[in-house]
């Protein structure tokens, strides 16, 4: 909290059912990485109270190095003002989880942290802000401990399956179920009307190169593979007024093998402005289906156009290149730190720390047309684009 903390409200204790003996109040400016306040994290909970004065504020906590296996527990509670979020990074910034977990079966709309670490770091901090788009100022408190290791658990690679023949009835998170007719080009322009299987082969082969590093096999009913029932599935087809793509969640660290995303590829006609190419058209389906692939295993929205889980590239930048890469955390999942989605990945579902770290190069944003420039319409608020467990799980 930046200064003015005079007066904030406080939680009752006796609410919080703690029995630690460790307990600390934040000081007055904790809102960066730098300037964290230090807790040290023991199997004994420790206590951490504090004020959000708006949604601007973010407070940091530094809970000391961590090891692999070292288990970190964060629970949150907040007064009826503040619908608080916390997230968990490393030592450079970039994020461990970005937390949306509630106890709604519980009835506790408190989020909290339970996640084992995949890897050591110097310090990690614990970040607390409002939830983008709710009530933002209030007093929570935070009980934080870590268990004594377990061992590391190891990546989880992914098999998804490109589906271009149609599915019924497939349903995604909470929305209503649609049937996805076979993949038709003619659907997006009658421009591509012989284009089919062309534009189908460069999705396959642009998305493979995309998870190319990283234990992900990339399949698809155009090369003749068929669903075993644990695939996760990826159709392409129909419209959606809002959407260019929809994924089930953040799926932290692939715990679910078989979930299901769309790329509505007839709502790709909003580029045929910009009259794309057939490596154009495919290249932008592409990036919209690794970014939905990455949502089920564990990735977030971040802002840089050229990075695969951004959500703020115009439409003439979703025709280019992107790449897994270190992109800043969107606002609307949290207002500080980084995602590493390449060593989120290597976490997640595994794959080659080398040939990932030469992918994460950035690709040569010169060629960009000088009308992608000068067309700067954001893509997925325009055309809003958004997968978001976040959005399927809170409240
Ligand atoms: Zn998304």
């Amino acid at each position: 909290m930046a200064g003015q903390d005079d007066g904030r409200p406080t939680l009752s204790l006796s609410a919080l059912d703690f029995d630690g003996d460790s307990t600390y109040t934040e000081s007055t400016f904790n809102n960066e990485l730098e300037r964290a306040d230090h807790v040290a994290l023991t199997t004994a909970p420790s206590l951490i109270q504090g004020g959000i004065s708006g949604a601007e504020d973010v407070d940091v906590y530094n809970l000391g190095p961590i090891a692999a296996g070292d288990r970190i527990l964060v629970t949150m509670t907040t007064d009826d003002s503040l619908d608080g979020a916390v997230a968990l990074f490393d030592e450079a910034g970039d994020a461990l989880l970005v937390n949306d977990h509630r106890n709604l079966y519980l009835g506790k709309s408190g989020p909290f942290v339970d996640v084992v670490i995949r890897r050591a770091s110097a310090a990690c901090f614990v970040a607390v802000s409002a939830t983008p788009g709710y009530p933002a100022k209030g007093a929570y408190a935070l009980v934080a401990s870590k268990e004594s290791p377990v061992s590391t658990p190891l990546p989880r690679p992914a098999t998804v399956l490109l589906v271009f023949d149609g599915g019924g009835n497939v349903r995604i998170g909470g929305r209503p179920a649609v049937d996805v007719p076979t993949f038709d080009a003619s659907d997006i322009s009658s421009d591509y009307a012989s284009d089919t299987d062309a534009i189908m082969h460069q999705v396959a082969d642009a998305v493979r190169a995309d998870y190319r590093a990283f234990d992900v096999t990339i399949l698809s009913t155009s090369e003749g593979a068929v669903f075993d029932g644990q695939m996760t599935r990826v159709f392409f087809g129909t419209y959606d007024p809002a959407l260019l793509g929809v994924a089930e969640g953040v799926d932290e660290f692939n715990a679910v093998a078989a979930q299901d995303a769309i790329v509505f590829t007839d709502t790709f006609e909003a580029f045929m402005a910009l009259r794309p190419s057939v490596p154009q058209m495919s290249r932008a389906i592409a990036n919209v289906a690794s970014h939905e692939i990455g949502h089920l295993v564990g990735l977030v929205h971040t802002s840089d156009p050229a990075e695969i889980m951004d959500v703020t590239a115009s439409l003439a930048e979703l025709m280019e290149p992107q790449v897994f890469a270190v992109a800043p955390l969107n606002p609307e999942v949290f207002p500080l730190g980084n995602q590493d989605a390449v060593q989120s990945l290597l976490d997640s579902v595994g794959g080659n720390p080398l040939l990932a770290a030469v992918k994460a190069l950035r690709p040569n944003r010169d060629s960009i047309t000088d009308k992608a420039r000068v067309d700067r319409r954001p893509a997925r608020s325009l055309v809003h684009l958004s997968s978001c467990g976040v959005c399927n799980t809170h409240r």
